[in-house]
C-alpha cells in the first residue's frame, strides 16, 4: 500500500478505534443480559444476597471446569481485570470498579472448551484477555464473570516458508523470534511486542512497527487464517480465511475466542532504531512528514510528546522528557535517519540495538 494511503487509512482507523464504542461492544460478549444481572455488579454495589448468588455460581463453574487453572484471589482478580485504559482520564473512573469473579488460565483447546461449556451452562459472562496492553478497556470485564487469561496457550506450532502458526496466547516477541530464526519476520508488530499476545493483537490492535511499509493489519494480508472457538454449547471450532477473517479481527473477543493464527512472513531485514529529539512538537511533526515523503525505507515513525518521557525508562539516555521526540526505524543500508536531520536544533541518537 502506498505510504500516503496507509497514512490516511491509519488516521481513519484511529478515529474509529478511539471512539468509546468498546463499552458497548464488550457487553455483546455477555451470554445473556439476565445473567449479567446475577453476577455483574461491582463489588461495592453488590448486596450480600447478590454476593452469595455469584459465589455459588462461581463455585459451580469451578467444579465444572475440573483441572483448568483458576483463581478467585482478590489481588489476581484486580490485576487481570485491568488493562492500559488508565491512559484515559475518561475511562479510568468508569472502569475502576470492574472486577472479574474468577480468572481462568486454560492451557489447551480442551481446557478452553471446558471453560466455554461451563460459562454457557451457568450463563456467566466471559471476557478474553491476552497481555492486557489494550488502551481502551477492551479486556476489562464490565459485568464481572469469567476472565479467560489466554497466556497459558502460547506455542509457536509451525514456521514455514512464508508463514507462521501461533497459538493465540503466545507473546508477539516469541513469534517474532521464531520467525527471525528462519530468516523471516512478521510484517508488523506493536511496540508492546514483549507483553502483548497474538490473539490480543488480532482482537484489539490495528497497526504497528512495519505499517509504514505494509499498511494496517486488515489491509496487509498478514492474517492468512484463524482458528476460533464459538461461545455456545457445544462450542464449535471454525477456521476462517480470506475476508472471513474480518469476523474476528478487531472484534475485541466479542465474536469468538481466537485459538490459533496463521500469519504471513516476509524476508527478515536489518533495521536500525533511532531517536531524534526536538525543541517543539511542531518540529517533530515536520520531521515526520518530511521523512515520510522522502525515499527512506521506513519501518516505523513514532512521535512522542516530552511529557511521556518519564515512562520511557529504558530510553532515558536518549529521551529524558526535556524535548519532544520521534522514533524512526529505517532500513540499514538504504538511508540512515542521521541523514535526514531537518532542523539544526534536532538531536539524533543512533541506538546500538539492531533488528536482525
Ligand atoms: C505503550 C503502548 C503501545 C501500543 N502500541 C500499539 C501499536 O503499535 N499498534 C497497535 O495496534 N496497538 C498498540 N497498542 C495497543 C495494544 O498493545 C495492542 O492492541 C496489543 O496488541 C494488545 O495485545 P494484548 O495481548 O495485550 O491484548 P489485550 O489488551 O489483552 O486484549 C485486546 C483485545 O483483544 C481481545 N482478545 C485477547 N485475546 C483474544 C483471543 N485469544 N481471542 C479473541 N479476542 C482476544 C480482548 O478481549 C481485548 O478486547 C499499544 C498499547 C500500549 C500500552
Amino acid at each position: 500500500m502506498p505510504k500516503r494511503r496507509a497514512q490516511a487509512e491509519g488516521e481513519r482507523q484511529l478515529k474509529t478505534v478511539v471512539r468509546p464504542i468498546q463499552l458497548v461492544t464488550l457487553e455483546r460478549m455477555l451470554v445473556t443480559p439476565s445473567v449479567a444481572q446475577q453476577v455483574s455488579l461491582s463489588p461495592a454495589a453488590k448486596s450480600q444476597e447478590d454476593k452469595m448468588a455469584s459465589q455459588t455460581l462461581v463455585e459451580q463453574f469451578r467444579q465444572d471446569i475440573g483441572n483448568v487453572s483458576s483463581t478467585v484471589d482478590e489481588r489476581q482478580l484486580r490485576q487481570k481485570s485491568h488493562d492500559f485504559h488508565w491512559y484515559s482520564p475518561v475511562l479510568t473512573p468508569q472502569l475502576q470498579n470492574c472486577l472479574a469473579d474468577v480468572v481462568v488460565q486454560p492451557r489447551s483447546e480442551e481446557e478452553i472448551a471446558a471453560v466455554v461449556v461451563a460459562a454457557v451452562k451457568h450463563r456467566i459472562p466471559l471476557t478474553v484477555r491476552g497481555g492486557g496492553t489494550g488502551n481502551y478497556g477492551q479486556s476489562v470485564p464490565l459485568k464481572g464473570g469469567v476472565l479467560v487469561d489466554m497466556t497459558g496457550f502460547n506455542k509457536v506450532t509451525a514456521v514455514e516458508s512464508g508463514s507462521i502458526r501461533v497459538q493465540a496466547g503466545a507473546v508477539i516477541g516469541t513469534a517474532l523470534e521464531a520467525a527471525l530464526a528462519s530468516g523471516q519476520q512478521l510484517m508488523m508488530y506493536p511496540s508492546t511486542m514483549r507483553s502483548a499476545t497474538i490473539g490480543g493483537y488480532l482482537g484489539g490492535g490495528f497497526a504497528g512497527i512495519g505499517s509504514v511499509r505494509h499498511g494496517i493489519i486488515r489491509d496487509s494480508g498478514m492474517i492468512q487464517s484463524v482458528r476460533i472457538m464459538t461461545i455456545e454449547e457445544p462450542p464449535r471450532i471454525l477456521t476462517l480465511s480470506g475476508d472471513d477473517v474480518g469476523f474476528v479481527f478487531h472484534s475485541w473477543g466479542t465474536t469468538g475466542i481466537i485459538l490459533e493464527a496463521q500469519l504471513k512472513l516476509v524476508p527478515a531485514e536489518k533495521w536500525i532504531d533511532c531517536i531524534a529529539t526536538f525543541p517543539t512538537y511542531g518540529d517533530v511533526i515536520a520531521f515526520g512528514n518530511a521523512a515520510f515523503d522522502s525515499d527512506l525505507d521506513i519501518f516505523l515513525l513514532s512521535a512522542v510528546e516530552r511529557r511521556f518521557g518519564p515512562f520511557y525508562k529504558r530510553l532515558h539516555k536518549y529521551f529524558d522528557g526535556s524535548r519532544d521526540a520521534i522514533r524512526p526505524i529505517d532500513r540499514i543500508g538504504t538511508a540512515n535517519t542521521k541523514n535526514v536531520t531537518l532542523s539544526p536544533a534536532a538531536s539524533v541518537s543512533g541506538r546500538p540495538r539492531r533488528r536482525e
